[in-house]
Order: C-alpha cells, then structure tokens, then sequence
C-alpha cells in the first residue's frame, strides 16, 4: 500500500524557513539536453516535414530518449 504521508520538511508553507532547508535533489533526477545524432535527425525531420507533436507542446522531458529512438508522438 502507498504511504500517502508527506514528510513535513516538505510542505511548501515550511520548504523555505532555514530551519526546514530543501534537500538538494541528486544528480540522477536532472535530465540533460539531447544532443544525439538520433534525436537531432528526428527533429530535423519534424521540421521539414512541418509536424507538431505532442512532445514538444507538452515539453516533454523523455524527448531526449525517445526522439534518440526515433519515437515520437505526431
Ligand atoms: S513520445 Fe516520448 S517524448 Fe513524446 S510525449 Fe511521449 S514520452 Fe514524451
């Protein structure tokens, strides 16, 4: 069963008192800007064939991945 309780150093009202400090989220949750070969022909390919997905709309943060597999959502 999920634990539906909230750690109290996270409630908003509390997140910025220096007391109850944010902890930094690590490394691992941050995603990098895509840059493959993949990703950039997929893209290139949206643009010439002037399609708008929903990955760009949405902002999707898996673009990265999913364009470098050349999956993309039209
Ligand atoms: S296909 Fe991939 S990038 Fe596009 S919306 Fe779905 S998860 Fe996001």
């Amino acid at each position: 069963m999920r634990d539906l309780k909230l750690p109290e150093e996270r409630h908003p009202e509390k997140a910025h008192r220096p007391d109850q400090a944010q902890p930094k989220k690590p490394d691992w949750i941050r995603v990098r800007a895509p840059n493959s070969e993949g990703y950039k022909q997929t893209r290139d390919i949206l643009k010439e064939k002037e399609l708008v997905t929903v990955c760009e709309e949405a902002a999707c943060p898996n673009v990265g991945e999913c364009w470098s597999a050349r999956a993309t959502r039209p």
